[in-house]
């Protein structure tokens, strides 16, 4: 049956839905509210300039022009989903089935004080790089793997990087090995790291930790973790970790909407890579009659690719393997994704 289908959320796991939808002949407006599709792993590159700008955008009113998806540049400001409708900055659209896609915002536990950046999109990989000046200190709050990215792009640029943690190591959510070879990377590139370090207030030039010491910096950068978001959060009545779904991504309050990506509690990690696997799978389930069964989340393998300034990292479930051919992985990654994409572009174009 062809269904009226909106997709929340143009990113990794939104855009990819939105082709394979209409791919199987649904009628699909997708909504964006900045109509452009970021390579978000990619931002990283512009803080040395390995890359342009245009390297890890998309702009989606000409990547979707001959397809069927409608596009519509509007920002969705609530779901009201007892109704079958969205709405959004320029109004309020109806849908007999919904995918929730809006991603995530930077998790900020207490409100950060003016000047504090983050390192969420490419607009903010722009700013810090225009905030700082050769050998200027950092202090970047969270040692998971955007903030140790981060890390390494920065003292590799000269300048004096300390990253704090609540945990005692970083990389705490992986294994202990991967934190050794992360703490190996960071003693010879001169990176210092204050674990065990809870931050309570964070500053334009300094944070303070719950114990009552601080650590100053030129630059205070938020990387404290991802938090579904506020639109979802707020309209599904959840917390941080997102919608909640079943092994299907089916809402499991409402049977017509489905939740994906980092805006919903799928039980996996938030990465790009399970956030594309996510847009197979609810194209399947919404393509499926009521009455069939859903198909359903395969066990995660856990995949990333950690740039260490000129090295990498790359982790693949339970092993890790580091060397300089890991850090040029992410461009192949990113060249094929965008590959990827075309191609599922041309699908539902043409087949
Ligand atoms: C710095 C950084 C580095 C990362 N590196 C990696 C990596 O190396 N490998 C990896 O696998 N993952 C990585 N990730 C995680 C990955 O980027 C996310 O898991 C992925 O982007 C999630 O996809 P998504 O579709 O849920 O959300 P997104 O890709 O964020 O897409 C959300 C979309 O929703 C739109 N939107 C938001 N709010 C609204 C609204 N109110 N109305 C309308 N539209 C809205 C946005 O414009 C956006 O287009 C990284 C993340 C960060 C922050």
């Amino acid at each position: 049956m062809t269904n009226e289908v909106v997709v929340a959320g143009g990113g990794f796991s939104g855009l990819g839905a939105a082709l394979k939808l209409d791919r199987k002949g649904h009628d699909v407006t997708l909504v964006d509210e900045d109509g452009s599709h970021e390579f978000i792993p990619g931002i990283i590159d512009r803080i040395r300039g390995r890359k342009d700008e245009d390297v890890n955008i998309l702009e989606l009113d000409e990547f979707l022009e001959d397809t069927a998806v409608d596009l519509r540049e509007e920002s969705v400001t609530r779901f009201v989903p007892e109704e079958d409708v969205v709405e959004t900055s320029k109004g309020r659209i109806n849908y007999d089935d919904l995918v929730v896609a809006l991603g995530g915002v930077t998790f900020e536990p207490f409100e950060l004080g003016d000047g504090v950046e983050k390192f969420y999109k490419e607009e903010d990989a722009e700013r810090v790089v225009s905030r700082l000046d050769s050998g200027d200190s950092v202090v970047i709050v969270g040692g998971g793997y955007v903030g140790i990215e981060l890390a390494g792009e920065l003292a590799e640029s000269d300048h004096d990087v300390t990253v704090v943690d609540a945990a005692t190591r970083p990389m705490s959510n992986s294994r202990d090995e991967v934190s050794r070879k992360v703490v190996d990377y960071m003693n010879d590139s001169g990176i210092a790291f204050r674990g065990d370090k809870r931050v309570e207030e964070a500053h334009e030039d300094m944070v303070i930790f719950e114990d009552g010491t601080s650590e100053e910096g030129d630059l205070v950068v938020w990387a404290g973790g991802i938090s579904a978001n506020p639109v979802v959060q707020e309209c599904f009545d959840c917390g941080r970790q997102g919608m909640p779904v079943n092994n299907g991504l089916a809402s499991t309050d409402h049977d017509n909407v489905y939740g994906l990506g980092d805006c919903a509690d799928t039980g996996q990690i938030k990465t790009a890579h399970n956030a594309m696997t996510q847009a197979g799978v609810v194209a399947e389930n919404v393509d499926r009659s009521g009455s069939e069964e859903l198909e359903q989340l395969s066990e995660e393998k856990k995949i990333i690719d950690l740039s260490l300034g000129d090295t990498g990292l790359f982790i693949f479930g339970d092993r890790s393997y580091k060397n300089p051919v890991f850090r040029y992985l992410k461009d192949v990654v990113r060249f094929q994704y965008f590959v990827r994409i075309r191609l599922e572009r041309l699908a539902a174009k043409y087949l």
